[in-house]
């Protein structure tokens, strides 16, 4: 297994659509393997394959609660319900976080190493995750969806516990907690390197 490069805003593999994977071969179960070794590396929830260079339509995801990290490939949510607000970062936009609308509740389906397609439901943390990923996978950012144009904060980082439930999209907190200032970032296209 191997930790591969992350790919940062505004690389533009991140604005990217993936491409449909035809089957499981074992190139990308490597893939797979090296983006949970990545994921965790980092300390995110997830990981898209364009974030480490690959424009393929896979993802990976674990949250707290799960005993081994989810695997979709080629997912697509089929129904969402319901708005939320939530805070959100993102690897591949280190030093920020924003506020953005998410779904309540969303159906995904996919297909797994196995080849061979599931559906879930998932609401919380597991729903902002997904559409999270799935977004990176038709070249979509957090940024895109944030509440309004002043709810994207730079990130300060100091050490305190409080926040361990708390959804940093694939944002590394790594040993330090993030917190937001009070400072806030214009969306620009030019401040985020973010295209329309
Ligand atoms: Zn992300």
């Amino acid at each position: 297994m191997a930790i591969l490069d992350m790919r940062l805003l505004p690389d533009p593999i991140l604005r990217k659509q993936a491409k449909k994977v035809a089957k499981v071969t074992p190139q990308l179960k490597k893939l797979v393997e090296n983006m949970v070794e990545t994921m965790r590396d980092q300390r995110g929830v997830g990981l898209a394959a364009n974030q480490v260079g690959s424009l393929q339509k896979v993802a990976v995801i674990e949250t707290p609660e799960m005993e081994e990290p989810m695997v979709l490939i080629n997912p697509e949510i089929m129904k969402a319900e319901g708005e939320r607000q939530v805070e959100e970062g993102c690897l591949s936009v280190p030093g920020y976080r924003g506020l953005v609308n998410r779904s309540e509740k969303v159906r995904v389906k996919a297909m797994g190493l196995d080849g061979k397609i599931y559906r879930l439901n998932a609401e919380d943390l597991l729903a902002q995750a997904l559409e999270h990923e799935i977004d990176h996978l038709n070249g979509i950012l957090y940024i895109d969806h944030l509440v309004d144009h002043g709810s994207l904060y730079k990130i300060t980082y100091h050490e305190h516990d409080d926040e361990e439930d708390e959804f940093d999209g694939d944002l590394d907190d790594g040993e330090d907690e993030a917190e937001e200032s009070t400072e806030s970032v214009a969306v620009e296209t030019s401040a985020s390197g973010a295209e329309d």
